[in-house]
Order: structure tokens, then sequence, then C-alpha cells
């Protein structure tokens, strides 16, 4: 049987030429970048063209990029380095929404319980935080607001440069958490104007385990994480050199070859939706906020790469999320649950719930996402597969005797 991946938003396949670029500093050039010789001047060289590659590609200056291992890093050092940096300022405050990831939700809260002031934000129907709620939040002890670009389970985009001139008029610094977005849309921290933006290397091909953060030249951030004096004092521990140059590799094809994934990505996205539209058997709710068909108002901006979808219960009869993934997983077709597993039990997830949804509809939500190398024949396929489990599963769960 063949497989097909329809999980990019969780993590992407390492391109091969990605991995040739790495290679080199996993086999014979091990050198520590701090070491003196030869070798660590070499691992040197390759660090530091690699976030020159990454600061050209975000529009950023070599020197405001940190490198970190990854998206929930960057998240992290953003929100308590920052507050952290303005509490001289008696600037305090935190402003976030609850449809954030949890590298961003989850330090927040942790904020709130030990007393921080922070502000979360309900997004609207469509996922996104508009610019006037933050326009109305914001007060003088506001010191961040920290908003994602793209929602990872349902692709909505929210207006980061709206917001931007909203912070900049009242000297809040912004953070954006760009991970399901740089490198496929044009990830600009000028034109996007934030002040703090996190990268993750796994969702554009590249390697796992290496990210990085942008910090606006001006902004001293204390570090995450103390130690050496790598990354100028701002983020100790010996450098992933693969990792980065794996990174800046991948983001530099990314950036390069942006406009055609984006294209092609979109084109798969309609061709999912309709199939989806059309051949389902009973109700289908879209999360993402995708042009359905009876619906006349235009969408909200949304990801090219996601598609988050529900299947309601019918006759109170409810889909099991977590089996309906299983079902499609043993079918071939891999995608993710909109649910988080709890302790064991599969909960709505947060994002869902935020936007609205009922907990049997959040419960029963399938996220598919889709990546650079998939076809119009997988899209097909997995909507035939989807199509067939979904009638199968709705037939076991009805009534005997019942007919609709
Ligand atoms: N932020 C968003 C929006 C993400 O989608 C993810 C990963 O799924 C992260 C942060 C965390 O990134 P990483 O896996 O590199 O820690």
């Amino acid at each position: 049987m063949e497989r097909i991946y329809l999980d990019h938003a969780a993590t992407t396949p390492l391109d091969p030429e990605v991995l040739d670029a790495m290679l080199p500093y996993l086999r014979d050039q091990y050198g520590n970048a701090s070491s003196v010789h030869a070798m660590g001047r070499q691992a040197r060289f390759a660090v530091e063209e690699s976030r020159e590659r990454v600061a050209r590609c975000l529009g950023a200056e070599p020197s405001e990029i940190i490198f970190t291992s990854g998206g929930t890093e960057s998240d992290n050092f953003a929100l308590k380095g920052a507050l952290s940096a303005r509490q001289s300022e008696n600037r305090t405050q935190l402003i976030t929404s609850a449809a954030e990831h949890e590298a961003v939700l989850h330090p927040a809260q942790r904020l709130q319980e030990e007393g921080g002031d922070v502000v979360i934000l309900p997004p609207t129907e469509s996922g996104a935080v508009s610019p006037a709620q933050v326009a109305d939040a914001i007060g003088p002890s506001t010191a961040l607001v920290s908003l994602m670009h793209a929602n990872n389970e349902i692709g909505t985009i929210t207006d980061i440069s709206a917001i931007s001139e909203i912070c900049d008029r009242n000297d809040v610094w912004l953070h954006c958490d760009a991970v399901q977005t740089a490198g496929l849309l044009g990830v600009n921290v000028k034109d996007l104007g934030v002040d703090l933006l996190s990268v993750s290397g796994h969702k554009f091909y590249g390697p796992k385990g290496v990210g990085c953060l942008y910090v606006r030249s001006g902004i001293e951030l204390g570090p995450l994480m103390s130690g050496g004096s790598q990354e100028r004092d701002r983020r100790g521990g010996t450098e992933n050199v693969a990792g980065v140059v794996g990174m800046a590799e991948a983001l530099a094809r990314a950036v390069a070859e942006a406009d055609t994934r984006t294209a092609r990505l979109r084109a798969l996205q309609e061709r999912l939706i309709h199939g989806m539209q059309s051949r389902i058997d009973g109700p289908v709710v879209f999360n993402t906020p995708v042009a359905v068909e009876d619906r006349s108002e235009t969408p909200t901006p949304h990801a090219p790469h996601i598609v988050n979808v529900s299947f309601p219960p019918v006759d109170d009869e409810p889909i099991d999320g977590e089996m309906l993934i299983l079902n499609l997983d043993m079918r071939g077709i891999m995608v993710s649950a909109g649910s988080a597993c709890t302790s064991g039990a599969m909960a709505p997830s947060h994002v869902l719930q935020a936007i609205g949804r009922d907990r049997a509809t959040a419960s029963a939500a399938v996220r598919f996402s889709l990546g650079k190398g998939n076809t119009e024949e997988e899209i097909d396929r997995a909507v035939e597969t989807l199509a067939q489990t979904i009638t199968r599963m709705r037939r076991s769960t009805r009534p005997a005797g019942a007919t609709s």
C-alpha cells in the first residue's frame, strides 16, 4: 500500500539537497565553532554564513538572528526575554490569544498562574485576533503582544502588519510566531513590522531541533539559557553547526521557490476542499476559513497548506476523531487529529474550542496539511478514502432500523 503523507504542518521531510549541505558538518568538519583552531574556524564560518543567509531571507540583519533549538524555544525566549527586559520601564503586561500554539500559550498561562499580568484574547470565529481587539486591550503597562502569523491547526492568518502599527503607536513590542509561514509566505520582518519573530527549521524541509529568533536591533533580551558566551551572550550552548547550515539551506530554497510552492499548494488545497464538499456523506464543517460554496462572504486569509475539517454528529451519533485518524492511517492516509491527547484521553483542541465549536464537532476534527511533494492523484485518493471511511463509520454508529 502506498502511503500518503498529509501532515506537513506537524513536520516536513528533509530535502535531499539540505541533507547534502549538512553532511560535511556531521562527518568530517565536526569542529566546535568556539574553538580557535582551523576546524573550529571552519565551523564558525559555516554558522556565520548561515546567519547571513537566514537574515537575508527574513529581511533582517545577521546580528538580529539568534539560533535556537526550534519554535518552542524561540517562543519561550521571546515572551520571557521581553517581559524581563521591560520590567524596569514598568511594562509588565503580556497580551496574546487563546488560539496560540502551546509554545506561547503555556508559558503565558504559567506567567498568569504566578500572578503575572496576562491578557488572553478570544479569537473571532475565524480564529484570528483583530487589530481592534488588540487596540482595546493595550494599556500603559503593556510590554508585549504575541500573536501567531498562521494558526497551526486551522491555518487562519492574522493581520500582523495592521497590529504592528497599533503596537508601534503605543510603544509595545510585537512578537510573531511565524513557524507555519516562514519559507512559505513572504515572511519579512520589516513588512510585518515585528520586533521579535520565531522560525523553526523542520517546517520548511529543514532539520528538526533548530530554529531562530529574530530580535530587532535595539532590543536587548537577557538570555533564556545561560552558559557559554555563544550567540553574543544571548543563548549559551555549543552551536548546532549542521543544524543551522541545514536550516539556512532549506530556508533559502523555500524563499526562492515560495511563489511556485504556494500556487501549487493553493491548487491542491482547493481540490481537497472541493472533493470533500462533493464526496462526503453527511455534514461537513470547515474549521479553516475557506470559501465554502454556500457562504457568500470573502473568507479570512488562510495559509495555503492547511485544511481542518469536522464531521458533526448525525442522529446524535458523533464520529470519534481518534478512530477516524486511525482508520485513515490503516488505509495509508497520514493526517493529524484536531484534538490533543491529554492524560490518555482525546480532548478537543483549544483552538477549535476558542473558535466556538461544540465538543462533539471539535472532537471529530481532522487536519490535512499539504506539502510540496503532494500530487493531485494523492489528494483524490485521500478524498476517496476519507469519504468511504466516514460512510462506514456513520453506518456502524447508526441505530439499528435507522434509514437516513
Ligand atoms: N509554533 C507553531 C505555530 C508550531 O506549529 C510549532 C510546531 O508545531 C511550534 C511553534 C513549535 O516548534 P518546534 O517544533 O520547532 O518546537
